[in-house]
């Protein structure tokens, strides 16, 4: 017998990571805040709840995918939240990218009342997302993180169990921290080569075989920079500025200097302050592109 599962947060990644647990036959509970973000998941077949407290009632493992710190503390300890309605025994997995210091106290409060928690944020995005092959880095008590495993195989295909509880938090904003000032040297490189002479697709070619290549390369410059493809709703630049700021505020805590991810929080700020903060983050090159007068764009190869 699948256990039941109450699902909270059905926005861009939520979504489709709460359809794969329905495809693969989990008995769902979902909510959302938002009425409309449920609208598809009850389509698809699962049960709509009025509130956190009553998405958690009778779920064996309660599964939280929310922007951020605030939001998983209001849905979990919040009026009408998660606490309120949890069973003893029950499973808490937060898969949202938080403060690690924020995870650890909610474990601990969940303890308390004799309920499992593990932080298990992901990366690679909504198409992953939808393809049910994300990466999840998973923090925690490690037999809990076993009886979970299923369950995370549904929405993920590389499951990294990291440490204690928090670690997986820790190795996520690293994880984006990189990958946010890789977006920023791709940005820098691409506009310069364009505007010293070389054309954007043969720029691309040139890179993907050299020792520049790298994921931020082939999947948001290929697939959406060059395509001048920068949605709405889709991590905007406000979300990539999160993650950085909450590795900042790591990093101090343990007194590591970030030369790199200081520059970078600059770089979309200066994003935000030219009106792209709902955008997709790789967004960040248009503020060098209409600097320089040029455009990271072409047709590329499939
Ligand atoms: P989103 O903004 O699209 O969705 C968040 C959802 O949570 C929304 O539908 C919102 O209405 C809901 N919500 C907020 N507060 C709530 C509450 N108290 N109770 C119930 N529902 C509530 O965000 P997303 O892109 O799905 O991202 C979710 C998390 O995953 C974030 O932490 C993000 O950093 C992380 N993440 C996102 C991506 C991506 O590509 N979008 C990739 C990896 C990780």
């Amino acid at each position: 017998m699948k256990e039941k599962i109450g699902f909270i947060g059905l926005g861009a990644m939520g979504g489709p990571m709460a359809k794969n647990l329905l495809k693969n036959g989990y008995p769902l509970t979902v909510y959302d805040i938002v009425d409309s973000r449920m609208q598809p998941l009850l389509e698809a077949g699962a049960v709509g709840a009025s509130s956190c407290k009553e998405a958690a009632k009778n779920a064996d493992v309660i599964v939280t995918m929310l922007p951020s710190s605030p939001h998983v503390r209001e849905a979990v300890e919040g009026k009408g939240g998660v606490i309120e309605g949890v069973r003893e025994k029950s499973i808490l997995i937060d898969m949202s990218t938080i403060d690690p210091v924020t995870t650890r106290e909610i474990e601990k409060k969940l303890s308390n009342i004799k309920v499992k928690m593990i932080d298990a944020p992901v990366a690679r995005g909504v198409a992953a997302a939808v393809a049910g092959t994300l990466a999840i880095f998973v923090g925690g008590d490690k037999d809990t993180f076993e009886k979970c495993k299923p369950i995370l195989s549904t929405m993920g295909k590389d499951l990294d169990y990291v440490g204690e509880i928090g670690a997986g938090e820790v190795v996520k904003l690293i994880n984006n921290l990189i990958l946010s000032i890789n977006v920023c040297a791709l940005s820098e490189g691409l506009v310069l080569g364009i505007k010293a002479g070389v054309k954007p697709d043969v720029l691309f070619k040139a890179l993907s075989q050299g020792s520049a290549d790298s994921f931020a390369l082939q999947n948001h410059f290929k697939k959406f920079v060059y395509k001048g493809k920068f949605e709405k709703d889709v991590f905007p630049v406000e979300y990539i500025m999160k993650d950085i700021n909450l590795a900042m505020k790591t990093a101090e805590s343990v007194r590591v200097p970030q030369y790199f991810g200081a520059l970078a929080l600059q770089a979309y700020e200066t994003a935000v302050a030219a009106g792209y903060g709902d955008r997709y983050y790789p967004v960040v090159v248009k503020t060098l592109e209409n600097l320089a007068g040029v455009e990271v764009r072409a047709d590329l190869e499939e």
